[in-house]
């Protein structure tokens, strides 16, 4: 049994929601903390996270474009 790094607590397998950037990944796997909540994510998990994290940001950069350019276009000023 692993324990955890912050409160030394014990640390179970499991299957939790994430949040990134507003967007909620459900059913990662995780290692929990049952006494702090502390999640760990492994290698391959983690670079995930980060992979939707990119991926939502430019997201959300290509809407602001996209917004910005038909509020251009309105205007005629394109
Ligand atoms: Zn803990």
């Amino acid at each position: 049994m692993k324990t955890c790094y912050i409160c030394k607590g014990n640390v179970e397998l499991s299957l939790v929601d994430v949040e990134v950037g507003g967007v909620v990944v459900k059913d990662m796997p995780a290692e929990v903390c049952s006494r702090c909540n502390e999640k760990y994510f492994d290698t391959r998990t983690a670079s995930f996270i980060q992979e939707i994290a990119g991926c939502v940001a430019e997201k959300k950069k290509e809407f602001l474009i996209d917004k910005f350019k038909t509020a251009y276009e309105v205007k005629g000023a394109a």
